[in-house]
């Protein structure tokens, strides 16, 4: 994108309308029909994507696009299936267009003491939150790469910051994300390929509500280590999204930014 910084000395609003924008933009967010996807999905289509929301259960699909209106398309999908993720790919390459915009964002969370954690346990939340992730990174990214154009983001977590506690298979999964952003990000920059990480402090979804509802010292503890002294609202990430998809991060790649009011340099 060609922009003239001195071109708009009266009224500077074009440049950021634009250099913020994503018309034309064909965004992929997973996990989209609930919590924070859903409002990334929102702040994508208001921003001028084109956005495809996916999740395993129709219904909350449904609802969201009913909801996001006419530039929000669903697909059911569930990335554990990693044998289908090319498929989904494709079929949404052919129905809406190359995509521009990936954003991993489906997770799944488990609150258990380490020692009581079984294989299975531990598999699962992996291969959600970790194998799923590059499955679908690497089916996206491979048309990117050819392209040379593209912005892929992953949601982290508190949890890849620092100790908390009875979360060992979620947060070895968003460590391993953040480690995944790193490599990405230097392989794929030679092809113009942008790869960040959004690492939410703790938002007011349904994920946060199960994990904090049945132990108040937990939220008080989260809360107490919060410099802005409040949770974050899901929209929080959906902004920030934006601005890591677009031209106006053009230079931010293998970051890792906390959205989380202070939360990871809290006291
Ligand atoms: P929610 O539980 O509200 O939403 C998760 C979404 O992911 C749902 O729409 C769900 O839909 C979808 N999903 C889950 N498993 C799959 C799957 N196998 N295939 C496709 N979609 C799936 O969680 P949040 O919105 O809170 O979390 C979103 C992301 O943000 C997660 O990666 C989470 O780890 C991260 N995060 C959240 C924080 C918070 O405080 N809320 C803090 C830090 C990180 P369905 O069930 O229909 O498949």
């Amino acid at each position: 994108m060609n922009i003239n910084y001195h071109k708009n000395e009266e009224n500077h609003n074009p440049i950021f309308a634009n250099i913020f924008a994503l018309d034309g933009k064909i965004a992929l967010i997973t996990g989209g029909g609930s919590g924070i996807g859903y409002e990334i999905a929102d702040c994508m289509a208001m921003a001028g994507a084109t956005v495809i929301i996916t999740g395993r259960r129709e219904l909350p699909l449904k609802e969201a696009t009913g909801k996001l209106g006419k530039n929000v398309h669903y697909i059911v999908n569930d990335v554990t299936e990693l044998d289908k993720l090319e498929g989904l790919v494709a079929e949404i390459e052919s129905r809406f267009g190359t995509i521009d915009i990936l954003v991993n964002n489906a997770g799944i969370n488990m609150k258990k003491p380490a020692l009581e954690v079984t294989d299975e346990d531990f598999s699962r939340i992996i291969h959600t939150n970790l194998s799923a992730v590059f499955a679908l990174t690497r089916a996206v990214a491979n048309g990117m790469v050819a392209r040379q154009s593209g912005a892929i983001l992953m949601i982290s977590s508190m949890a890849a910051y620092y100790g908390i506690d009875r979360v060992v298979a979620y947060a070895a999964s968003k460590s391993g994300v953040e480690g995944m952003v790193k490599v990405l990000a230097s392989e794929f920059s030679k092809f113009n390929v942008r790869i960040n990480a959004i690492a939410p402090g703790f938002i007011e979804t349904s994920m946060m509500k199960t994990a904090m509802s049945s132990d108040p010292d937990r939220m008080n503890r989260a809360l107490n280590r919060t410099p802005m002294a409040k949770f974050g609202k899901p929209k929080d990430i959906g902004w920030a999204a934006v601005f890591l998809a677009s031209e106006g991060a053009s230079y931010i790649t293998g970051a890792s930014l906390p959205v989380d009011g202070g939360n990871s340099i809290g006291f």
